[in-house]
């Protein structure tokens, strides 16, 4: 029966062996082997060779073959030593790959020669805590959890749509959220709009929605603009580069410079709009889609624009239009699933029905046509000074 030491040492005489400066030469030479790294999940994430693939020892045999089908494509295994990937070069060699080396010294010595390594990024275990149930979905998973911490999403108005389109986006984890809004905290608002509370009234909405969102996640930072969107701030608010604009304007105004802005920059618009007991939700995504204009390509005109009576909405309403233009935005940043681009949904509150009419792209359209006739900002009139549908 022989020792650690012994079985290690027969194993060693039985493998090939490389240091860490001829594979760094192999690298140099254009012939870089494929790295495999066999070391345990909380050493892979201190850092890696670049380029690396990773397979526990304990699962080498059992995933090696899907990982690299091809048995004569050169390979480098490594662990922290060179004693672990000893054993694991033995295995492969046994399973039929032909070119096998162990790398003398492993990772250690590696990173004492100064060679490149990757530190992965990794969630910490806080934030393993709080996305545990997105970390279940595969649809997600720690990948899709990284590209939400990185996503940058901007707010038009922080009132019904935005408050619970920001909550859950905070929620999830959206690294980055801007909202733009001038107005600030009314009585009047509490009704539906619930990022903001009685505590803040007077106070002014992005600052409000700001301290409540970044209470709900210490991962999110909020990004406030305190401002109205016009034709003369769009392009500086538009420059801090933003991955998705979720559309909660309450006026036509606005909503015509998103668009605009929106077409010209390739940015999707999440966009909804809610009256009395009627909310619409759709993605105006640049190139897939129709834009708002292809749909409405000029605001009414005044003689013709709704009343100026300040409309009345049931205050649940905002809650599930802005509940889906979250989702709308969630998958636009994962890059899963189908989002509304060329739908328009229709939500009766009354009746609890949900309708859905196609919209395309309109090749005559002011702005996204073939021939646009639109290529500058429009500041369109106020109709009046109550918002024509309810925020
Ligand atoms: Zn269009």
């Amino acid at each position: 029966m022989a020792s650690y030491r012994e079985l290690l040492a027969r194993v060693k005489g039985e493998i090939e062996e490389i240091s860490s400066i001829d594979a760094q030469a192999l690298i140099e030479a254009r012939e870089a082997p494929l790295f495999v790294d066999v070391r345990e999940p909380d050493e892979w994430e201190e850092g890696h060779i670049p380029g690396a693939i990773y397979v526990t020892r304990g699962r080498l045999e059992s995933r090696i073959e899907g990982l690299v089908p091809d048995k004569s494509r050169p390979l480098v295994v490594y662990c922290a030593s060179g004693s672990r990937s000893a054993f694991a070069a033995k295995a492969l060699a046994e399973m039929g790959y032909e070119d096998v080396s162990s790398l003398a010294g492993g990772f250690v010595d590696w990173k004492r020669n100064g060679f490149d390594i990757t530190i992965p990024r990794v969630l910490s275990p806080e934030q393993r805590s709080r996305y545990s149930r997105h970390l279940l979905i595969p649809e997600v998973g720690e990948e899709g959890q990284q590209r939400l911490l990185d996503a940058r999403v901007l707010l038009v108005g922080a009132g019904g749509l935005g408050s619970p389109a920001s909550l859950y986006l905070a929620a999830a984890g959206v690294g980055t959220l801007g909202i733009v809004d001038a107005d600030v905290v009314d009585e009047s608002n509490l009704q539906r709009q619930i990022v903001h509370s009685t505590d803040r009234l007077g106070e002014p909405k992005v600052l409000s929605a700001k301290r409540t969102l970044e209470a709900l996640n210490p991962d999110v930072r909020v990004v406030p603009f305190e401002e109205r969107l016009t034709s003369e701030n769009v392009e500086r608010i538009l420059a801090d580069g933003w991955d998705v604009i979720v559309d909660g304007a309450d006026n036509f105004p606005t909503r015509y410079l998103v668009n605009d802005a929106s077409v010209w920059h390739g940015i999707p618009v999440v966009h909804g709009s809610i009256f009395r007991f009627e909310g619409q939700v759709t993605v105006f995504a640049p190139g897939a889609g129709p834009c708002y204009r292809c749909l409405f390509p000029q605001p009414p005109p005044a003689e013709l624009a709704p009343s100026c009576a300040e409309g009345g909405v049931l205050g649940v309403l905002p809650g599930i239009i802005g509940s889906i233009q979250a989702n709308e935005t969630l998958k636009l940043i994962l890059d899963r699933g189908d989002t509304l681009a060329g739908r328009l949904l229709l939500f009766d509150a009354l009746g609890t029905t949900l309708d859905e009419v196609n919209v395309r792209r309109d090749p005559y359209c002011p702005v996204c046509g073939d021939s646009p006739t639109i290529t500058e900002y429009v500041d369109y009139v106020e109709f009046c000074n109550v918002p024509l549908a309810v925020e």
